[in-house]
């Protein structure tokens, strides 16, 4: 996994349509969150609205850079879904700025979906398939119970469901989602896990190239790692899994993985301060003098408070957000977010590993369950379609939901325990 990722600027050749996946949420977040707060209705589950951007502008929204037109899902519900994962509306703006703002992390999985994080490194941004689209509308009232009665669930967190499309080009779906990883600590290593060995290794060969690479099950396993949580941790842990397996099997989901972040406190942050100095986090897009940290404390550091500020009075007062502005916001100087309220991101926006007696351990995890809008009849139709094409079995065959998730619990229970009782077990295997 490469942490950073690349600037997307004016020269990128993603820059209109992340411009106009910017300019678009931008737009349909005001206008949604300018209006008094209300319950929702069985309908807000099926809306849809759609706007037309031009760069004269017109009386329903305002010029633009590029023609585009902007297709916005379920207001209401993301809106009730991003208040409840307690994101404060206006840092939501603030962070979702039209310019020089995200950084591409390319195509990391195999599903061609592009991720973008926004510039402040707290949301993400993934397109994803029609077929994902289309499923995440049809279980949204049940993800959003879900969320309501279990508010420490491990399941991505939806903030918004939306749909480009540039005249002539094609219609590129995406989610805005929560990014697992702190914008403030470094991730010394990190894991994508299944609780499958089939397939499931990096090629350890390839680690020197790329030394931040997301590892999976094999390497997990060869490394004999493990979720060092006491039993408070660990029981609460699990059981919410549990809870939120059981709503994935009842939908039919699979193929999700557990991510895993690992920051080692006897490491510490060393290593991100310098990369961030050289590469994407600066104020203004401008490569900044490597090594100097007072350079990032600009005055746009006061800037964008003010402009937070600016922003919550105008959504208070219900004026109409402009778009298009730059607002600049450095990760260090981010309020502590009520995140810290949630389980599992209450230590520094982790979960920090625990000894047998509840005593916090040297390591914090950032962890959640990724990957989780693909339906079951989707890969079996995509598994039929290769054998149709190759006339033999598909190497890697698809379990079926139930067990799919049965199998992810039972994995990441194994894995989870304490320093004493992992020592403990080593001594007992080597008397025995
Ligand atoms: P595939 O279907 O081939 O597995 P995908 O395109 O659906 O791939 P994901 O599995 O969702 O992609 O994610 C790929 C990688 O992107 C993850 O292994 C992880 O490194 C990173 N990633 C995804 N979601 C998040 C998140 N919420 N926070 C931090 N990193 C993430
Ligand atoms: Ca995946
Ligand atoms: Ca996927």
């Amino acid at each position: 996994r490469v942490v950073v990722g690349t600037k997307v600027d004016q020269t990128h050749v993603n820059w209109v349509t992340a411009y106009n996946m910017l300019t678009g949420i931008r737009f349909t977040v005001s206008r949604t969150n300018a209006k008094v707060n209300r319950d929702l209705t069985d309908a807000d589950f099926d809306a849809r609205h759609k706007f037309s951007f031009d760069i004269t502008g017109n009386e329903l929204t305002p010029s633009a850079k590029y023609d585009f037109k902007f297709k916005d899902y379920a207001p209401w519900v993301f809106r009730h879904l991003r208040s409840n994962f307690r994101l404060d509306p206006a840092d939501y703006l603030v962070s979702l700025t039209s310019k020089y703002i995200l950084s591409e992390l390319g195509s990391p999985g195999k599903s061609g979906s592009f991720f973008y994080f926004s510039r402040d490194y707290k949301y993400i941004i993934k397109t994803i398939h029609h077929a994902e689209h289309k499923f995440l509308r049809k279980i949204l009232r049940d993800y959003y119970r879900h969320v309501q009665d279990n508010p420490n669930t491990l399941l991505s967190q939806f903030y918004g469901l939306h749909r480009v499309k540039i005249p002539y080009g094609r219609k590129i779906h995406f989610v805005v989602m929560n990014n697992l990883f702190p914008p403030h600590r470094d991730i010394h290593q990190t894991f994508d896990l299944k609780g499958s060995t089939i397939g499931r290794e990096y090629r350890e060969e390839d680690l020197e190239k790329n030394p931040r690479a997301t590892l999976k099950d094999i390497n997990w396993l060869r490394r004999n790692r493990h979720l060092q949580l006491g039993p408070t941790k660990k029981q609460r842990f699990i059981q919410q899994m549990e809870r939120d397996v059981k709503l994935l099997q009842r939908l039919k989901i699979m193929d999700y993985s557990l991510l895993i972040g690992i920051h080692d406190l006897s490491r510490g942050n060393e290593e991100q301060l310098r990369e961030k100095n050289l590469s994407v986090f600066q104020p203004g897009g401008e490569a900044d003098d490597p090594g100097s940290r007072s350079l990032m404390r600009t005055p746009s550091v006061v800037e964008n408070a003010r402009k937070a500020r600016e922003l919550r009075q105008m959504i208070k007062s219900q004026k109409p957000i402009p778009i298009g502005e730059a607002v600049y916001k450095m990760p260090e100087e981010m309020e502590e977010n009520d995140r810290s309220m949630f389980y599992f991101y209450g230590d520094d926006g982790g979960f920090r590993a625990t000894h047998e007696d509840n005593r916090p351990g040297e390591e914090i995890y950032y962890l959640g369950i990724i990957d989780c809008l693909t339906h079951y009849g989707f890969i079996k139709r995509f598994e039929h379609f290769l054998k149709g094409l190759t006339n033999t079995e598909p190497e890697i065959s698809a379990i079926p939901p139930d067990r799919y998730g049965d199998r992810f619990v039972r994995f990441m229970s194994g894995i989870s325990k304490s320093r004493e009782v992992v020592d403990n077990e080593r001594r007992a295997s080597q008397t025995a």
